[in-house]
């Protein structure tokens, strides 16, 4: 996927590249506990999806962490994984802290774009198949 900044007159693509690390499922999650339903749900790009059922102790929608979904470092729902998941961590929010290397590596490629041409603002994700 690739992240889309836009300086006067020109829009610039670059390219994510994911480790696999599985930091970001670890620390951050994108999985809400709904103690209504009693339910893990997601908000994935089929709509909105309560996956498995679970025992938490909440009273109120909480995040899960580490993702239930996360198996043995790997997303055990890829293809259908909540959009949030998909476009991690290229939103305004950036990586939320979690250390991502790929995240690191586009921060530095912005700020040498930024020497050449001034200030880039963020647009949005761009997946392959987009
Ligand atoms: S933290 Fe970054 S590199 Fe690691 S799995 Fe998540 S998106 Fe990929
Ligand atoms: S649904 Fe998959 S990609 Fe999303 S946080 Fe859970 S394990 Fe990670």
């Amino acid at each position: 996927m690739y992240a889309i900044y836009r300086a006067e007159g020109i829009e610039v693509a670059i390219p994510f590249e994911c480790r696999m690390c599985g930091k970001c499922c670890e620390k951050l999650s994108q999985c809400v506990y709904d103690p209504l339903s009693g339910k893990i749900i997601a908000e994935t790009e089929f709509g909105l999806f309560d996956y498995i059922e679970l025992s938490v102790d909440a009273k109120s929608p909480v995040l899960i962490k580490p993702c239930p979904f996360l198996k043995d470092g790997k997303c055990e729902i890829h293809e259908i994984r909540p959009k949030s998941c998909r476009d991690f961590p290229l939103t305004e929010r950036g990586d939320c802290g979690v250390g991502c290397e790929g995240y690191r590596e586009i921060k530095e490629r912005v700020k040498k774009i930024e020497s050449a041409v001034g200030k880039l603002e963020f647009i949005g994700v761009e997946h392959d198949s987009d």
